[in-house]
């Protein structure tokens, strides 16, 4: 089946009770048992498991094609989940070009706790190779990379890790399965935060990990995310399986229209830089004809100028929000820089567009104008 059919099928749950079309959403937080004790049903109480959260799950699993599905408060919550999943003296393997949320949370969490750590720049091969150590559990990919969107090749970094001994866990948040699936690509574990893309329309926080194979670990995961509760509710579970239902056509809308975004820039007196996969022009454009189906509608740009020019561009916006995050129907843009602080690696004059389903002459004529 393709991609739409299958996010149709995948959510589609009628009630066996009322016949109702749509799935009800299961506020209840306990499972009554019969006279015998016994439960009617998988589920005890809500922390461990409900209807909507299986269900949310169980599409998600079906879409990465992965064999289980975990679903969680927020993206960081599942990378949590997954960095207290290891013990004191694993090491992770991350990229340079990676969602701050990541370093900063086994920088200031799990640091502390005994987990190190090494960044390293996931295009360069031999340095990811030399940084591969004995007691490397994870090595995390996130690609395309954030704020750069550079592209990882999965299958070879996934080779080499297996190779240490290593699982390879891969941020698909930007990609969507629609974009590409890494547990196609040999990675062992897909996250995603489900914020963004997944339910959509910049109205609920969620995360969630997609694991292809069920054994020891996936386990040890799905002990934690019961035991520490960092669950999503029914309702966020609901709204992510109604978002679920319309992701292949909304991305391949926003992704039309980012294409056509990225065209104009690329290229305009006002912008030295931009870094699109759909541009021919994008270093690792071969490797992203191999690994991708498309090229996603998230992009950056560096304006001729510093942090103040980048930051007077952008004021003069009117259609794009000026806000941090991605993936919702409206179109966003921020200076990434500012958002990170002070410690940031972004280049100054970057700005992240995230772009929705306005009509691209309109985010064109917007941009142009405020470029002058
Ligand atoms: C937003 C985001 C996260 C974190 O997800 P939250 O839902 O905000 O906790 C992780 N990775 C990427 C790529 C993101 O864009």
């Amino acid at each position: 089946m393709h991609f739409d059919t299958l996010a149709l099928r995948a959510t589609h749950q009628p009630d066996s009770v009322t016949g109702a079309v749509v799935s009800p959403i299961h506020l209840s937080t306990t499972f009554a048992r019969d006279e015998h004790h016994n439960l009617p049903g998988p589920y005890i109480y809500t922390r461990a498991n409900n209807p909507n959260r299986e269900a949310l799950e169980q599409a998600l699993a079906t879409l990465e094609g992965g064999a289980v599905g975990m679903a969680f408060a927020s993206g960081q919550a599942a990378t949590m989940a997954l960095f207290q999943a290891l013990r004191p003296g694993d090491h992770v393997l991350l990229g340079t070009d990676a969602y701050y949320g990541t370093p900063a949370l086994l920088e200031q969490v799990f640091h502390p706790w005994g987990l190190t750590y090494t960044r390293v720049d996931m295009r360069d091969l031999d340095a990811v190779q030399a940084s591969l150590h004995e007691n490397t559990r994870i090595v995390w990919c996130e690609t395309p990379g954030n704020p750069m969107l550079t592209i990882t090749d999965l299958l070879t970094v996934s080779r080499l890790a297996h190779e240490a001994g290593a699982i390879t866990v891969c941020d698909n948040t930007w990609a969507t399965p629609v974009l590409q699936r890494p547990l196609d690509l040999n990675c062992d574990v897909v996250l995603h935060s489900t914020t963004k893309y997944i339910s959509g329309h910049s109205d609920m926080l969620g995360g969630a990990l997609v694991f292809k194979r069920d054994n020891d670990f996936t386990q040890r995961v799905r002990a934690i995310q019961s035991l520490s509760g960092g669950v999503p509710s029914p309702f966020d579970c609901w709204l992510a399986s109604r978002g679920l239902k319309t992701l292949g056509v909304r991305m391949r809308a926003q992704m039309a229209t980012a294409q056509a975004v990225a065209e104009f820039l690329n290229g305009h007196p006002a912008i030295e830089q931009v870094h699109y996969p759909g541009l021919k022009t994008h270093p690792d454009y071969a490797l992203i004809q191999q690994q991708m189906n498309e090229p996603g509608a998230m992009l950056s740009v560096q304006v001729k100028g510093d942090a103040a020019d980048a930051i007077r561009f952008i004021s003069k916006l009117h259609i794009f929000t000026r806000a941090t995050s991605l993936g919702g129907v409206e179109s966003l843009i921020e200076h990434r820089a500012s958002v990170e602080g002070p410690n940031t690696k972004t280049p100054q004059n970057l700005l992240r567009l995230s772009i929705g389903l306005e009509h691209a002459e309109d985010l064109i004529s917007d941009l142009a104008r405020a470029l002058g």
